[in-house]
């Protein structure tokens, strides 16, 4: 893995790494940057075995500079000849899908996850429909400041239109060996539903609405800017909070703006926070079959006491879906994904997808018939304390220092520095996507987790 997550050394500038190209636009992400990695990436996708085809899949969330940028992304994928199949205002899991199912070359989403109303960026899938590995990242960025093969009038690419991906994702989702709709529907489940207008915002009250709920939507106006802090945090979901309560609705789902983070407020109107839908998944998928369990070294240990529960391994990877992605592949595994609400299930799609999380969570409240807050009571309780700090000039050095501080305790250095006690651990590392250093805690108790990050900031600032 190169290191090139940043472009120089300098905190304002755009981020490319393991989730694609991320920047404040008018600011750091420019039409000439987005430029560059579009028409690069057709000549990515143009490049070895695979050079007689060019099918490039083009999804966006509902950014309004995503407008700008499509017309960017449009043109630089049409110079370099490439046959564009657009999708529309979609999840980033819907891109993975169609790219699969067309059998294009590789996609696009014009996205910037979780990242504040400002950012936007590109996400790039490889033709398997998961994002590039980091080999396959290194080789398409080194062809960024390459010289293009621009076409001439009579050998410029084409845009095609396709709208009907809503009800494809959902089918898929609907007809999984796991999912019983008579159950579900019986049930009639009343969700409080927060898209935060965000991508999700026709797509989840279509699944939901299949699903025979009673949907009560939040925020799932395509035309309006986000509510709220795109982060699916406890913070950011006041409304959902209050609607739940109000309405008294079985559960309340957020999602974030390219839908591929989930999480779940319970019928109390308690936010479980977004380690718990993880953990729901699993629990169910495990109840169902016997198999191997991928995660970061980030999320929380309620996975591994679950996988214990069924006799089940967990493996840890570096954060960054793709990592996941790629261990599931490489073991076989049968459900992984990341503790911020993503949920992977590699026989549906190998690709975080808040959708899935969705009906997987409701068809196990429907098989178990217990309230939401019932059913993670049986899971053992953590808190676990997530703090970012600005990336300061000296991190590298003061991080050793805190190293040396911890020398006999446990230590893992695959993904920043994770310093692991007996029940309790505490990671230190950089953001991918953003420039900043996030530490994350988790212990049996409150005080104790922000006991643990208070110290470890006490050292870097
Ligand atoms: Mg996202």
């Amino acid at each position: 893995m190169q290191s090139y997550k940043k472009r120089d050394n300098s905190v304002d500038s755009f981020i490319f790494g393991p989730s694609g190209l991320r920047g404040i636009v008018g600011k750091t992400l420019s039409p000439e940057i987005v430029l560059k990695f579009a028409s690069a990436f057709g000549e990515y996708c143009k490049s070895g075995a695979n050079a007689s085809r060019d099918k490039i899949i083009l999804g966006r969330d509902s950014r309004k500079s995503g407008e700008m940028l499509w017309h960017t992304v449009v043109s630089g994928l049409l110079s370099c000849g490439c046959q564009i199949i657009d999708i529309g205002i979609c999840p980033t899991p819907t891109v993975g899908i169609a790219v699969k199912m067309k059998k294009a070359d590789g996609g696009i989403v014009i996205t910037s996850s979780h990242n504040p109303i400002e950012w936007n960026g590109l996400k790039f899938f490889s033709k398997d429909g998961t994002f590039l590995n980091p080999e396959q990242n290194k080789k398409f960025f080194n062809l960024i400041d390459k010289k293009r093969d621009y076409k001439p009038w009579n050998r410029l690419g084409k845009l095609y239109f396709e709208n009907r991906w809503d009800e494809i994702h959902i089918k898929k989702i609907i007809n999984l060996r796991y999912i019983d709709l008579n159950k579900i529907r019986k049930k009639n489940f009343k969700v409080v539903l927060d898209c935060n207008n965000g991508a999700g915002s026709l797509y989840a009250p279509y699944l939901l609405k299949s699903l025979g709920c009673e949907v009560v939507e939040l925020f799932c106006d395509l035309t309006k800017n986000f509510s709220h802090p795109p982060e699916p945090q406890a913070r950011n979901l006041k409304r959902l909070i209050q609607e739940v309560e109000k309405k008294k609705a079985d559960i309340g789902f957020a999602i974030d703006p390219d839908v591929d983070r989930l999480a779940i407020v319970s019928e109390k109107g308690i936010p479980l926070g977004e380690e718990y839908t993880l953990a729901l998944a699993t629990d169910f998928i495990l109840s169902k079959r016997k198999g191997d369990v991928v995660t970061n070294f980030s999320t929380s240990q309620v996975i591994d006491d679950i996988a214990k529960k069924y006799n089940a391994k967990v493996h840890r990877t570096k954060v960054g879906e793709i990592y996941v992605a790629q261990k599931l592949k490489k073991l076989k595994g049968i459900i992984g994904g990341e503790g911020n609400g993503g949920v992977i299930l590699p026989e549906f799609h190998p690709v975080r997808d808040a959708l899935l999380g969705m009906a997987l969570i409701l068809q196990h409240l429907a098989e178990n018939n217990l309230p939401i807050s019932e059913l993670v009571k049986k899971f053992p309780f953590y808190f676990m304390v997530k703090k970012a700090i600005k990336l300061g000039k000296n991190f590298e050095n003061r991080l050793e220092r805190l190293k040396r501080r911890y020398k006999g305790i446990r230590i893992s250095q695959i993904d920043g520095l994770k310093i692991e006690f007996k029940d309790s651990w505490v990671q230190i590392r950089k953001s991918n996507t953003e420039p900043i250093v996030r530490i994350f805690a988790e212990a049996r108790s409150k005080g104790k987790a922000e006991g643990l990050v208070r110290n470890v900031i006490k050292s870097l600032i």
